[in-house]
């Protein structure tokens, strides 16, 4: 067998060892915990990276078993690290669609865990002993929740769109008003959807105003529904009119129509109540006439992601019956998680504390920048005399989620600046190199600062938050 630290050739790639061999040196320690077959692999890809290096570096470098051992422990671990991992949300974004929206209560973890360790209830009635309908088991709340007949839940809530579209309104028209084409981030465009669900789309009004003898002169006996879709995620201000729902309500109801009102991030509760911006509730939609109400399960609903249909008990049949609905029904983990924050819904006087967006929405700059002060008192000593500087700054949060932009929470934040143009250019390997934490750290950049809102973190993940910015500090500084 050929060693490794065989120094004697001329020629470095005579040196490489065997595969059998780095197998041998490595199995004892690494292939009870990663299989041989894994380890291989790993062995495989360690001395193809050892061959490329000494090829394109010219090398005559040589790597001991020791060396060796160490690259392919490497590697292993690298290749074990799951690609879900937990991050440290500082965007400023409590919804953050790209770093998975709403985060789940307690309960509704709880609740995940036992259905998917557990033969669980999905679809089966304990009474009758017989097969049963898995939308049962949030139905009753929803209907409490919002005071509609039925109700159904699917994937999300462009699903839920996209279904009863197909369902209700296939090969016939619906009406729009021209202000609400809107396109929600991710390829979510409203003309899009219809088209694909074979629904002829007819605009009325213009951009900015839309009357309701537009929607009465735009019906005819192809007219299946009239759609409102919530412009969740821009507005139109100044010379605008839109048509109010009780009145759409009624036109659709003369006409023997549908009216459903699609509200994307619709809300249990008037948020209001805990100092946020007021959004339309299905409850409200429903009163004022809408049939069917459709929004999503991880806005500001703060459950997972999933998107509920309520309203006639008539209509949402229909639905169901629907082949679609199959393919766009929900997981029993979603399900579980889905009834447990329905659960908290019931007693909204705690939901700040009980429901995680809630509380991260409701936390009030004063309490944030008590988190800032105390990290930035902490890490300065570490900043005084360098080029960089650590400070707490007023900033604003948003929502997210195709919540307003408009709407901004006051906020703390963390901020790392640069004292000279070349700092600048630390500031942005700082972002950087936080964002390749062992947990990441995700901020923004603006004007060449680097901005850490703490709006999301928990007091427990101070320390990590810390450590984090003290590391990369000192990689920064002594490797510049
Ligand atoms: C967000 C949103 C959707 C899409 O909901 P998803 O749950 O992301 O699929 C549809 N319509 C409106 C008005 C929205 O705001």
């Amino acid at each position: 067998m050929k060693s490794a630290t065989n120094q004697q050739s001329e020629n470095p790639m005579a040196k490489l060892p065997s595969v059998d061999y780095l197998i041998q040196q490595s199995a004892q320690r690494f292939q009870s915990t990663y299989g041989l077959s894994e380890l291989t692999k790993v062995v495989r890809l360690v001395l193809q990276e050892v061959r490329q290096t000494l090829l394109s570096e010219a090398s005559t470098r040589t790597y001991k078993d020791e060396d060796y051992l160490q690259c392919i422990e490497q590697k292993l671990t690298q290749r074990a690290e799951k690609k879900v991992k937990a991050v440290l949300n500082l965007t400023g974004t409590v919804l953050h669609t790209n770093l998975g929206r709403a985060v789940l209560p307690k309960e509704a973890v709880d609740a995940l865990t036992l259905a998917a360790s557990e033969a669980c209830i999905l679809e089966y009635d304990l009474g009758e002993g017989k097969r049963g309908d898995r939308d049962q088991l949030i139905e009753e709340l929803l209907c409490e929740l919002t005071g509609a007949q039925a109700a159904t839940v699917v994937n999300n809530n462009a699903a839920a769109v996209f279904l009863l579209l197909h369902a209700l309104s296939e090969k016939k028209e619906t009406i729009i008003s021209r202000g609400e084409l809107i396109e929600i981030g991710g390829s979510f465009r409203i003309p899009d959807i219809m088209k694909r669900a074979g629904v002829k789309l007819v605009e009325v009004g213009t951009t900015n105003r839309t009357h309701a003898k537009d929607f009465m002169e735009a019906i005819t006996p192809k007219t299946a529904m009239i759609m409102k879709v919530h412009t969740s995620n821009y507005a139109v201000q100044g010379f605008t009119a839109h048509v109010e729902d009780d009145v759409l309500a009624q036109i659709a109801n003369d006409h023997q129509i549908a009216y459903v009102v699609d509200l994307g991030s619709g809300n249990l509760v008037d948020m209001s109540l805990f100092g946020l911006p007021k959004e339309p509730t299905p409850m409200e939609a429903l009163k004022s006439g809408a049939h069917l109400v459709t929004f999503s399960g991880d806005k500001l609903l703060g459950g997972p992601q999933c998107g509920m249909i309520v309203g006639s008990k008539e209509l949402i049949a229909k639905i169901k019956k629907n082949p679609l609905k199959r393919m766009l029904r929900v997981s029993k983990l979603t399900l579980a998680a889905l009834e447990a924050v329905l659960h908290l819904y019931r007693n909204p006087a705690r939901l700040p504390e009980k429901l995680t967006v809630l509380g991260q929405l409701t936390r009030t700059r004063e309490n944030i920048s008590l988190q800032t002060a105390r990290i930035v008192s902490h890490l300065n000593p570490y900043f005084e005399g360098t080029n960089l500087t650590i400070s707490s700054q007023v900033v604003m949060s948003q929502i997210g989620s195709g919540s307003l932009p408009i709407d901004l929470l006051p906020s703390s934040a963390v901020v790392i600046s640069g004292k000279s143009k070349s700092a600048e250019k630390m500031v942005l390997r700082f972002e950087k190199l936080l964002r390749k934490a062992a947990i990441p750290v995700i901020g923004r950049i603006k004007e060449q600062q680097l901005i850490l809102d703490l709006r999301c973190l928990r007091e427990n993940q101070e320390e990590i938050l810390s450590m984090s910015i003290q590391k990369v500090f000192q990689e920064i500084h002594f490797k510049p």
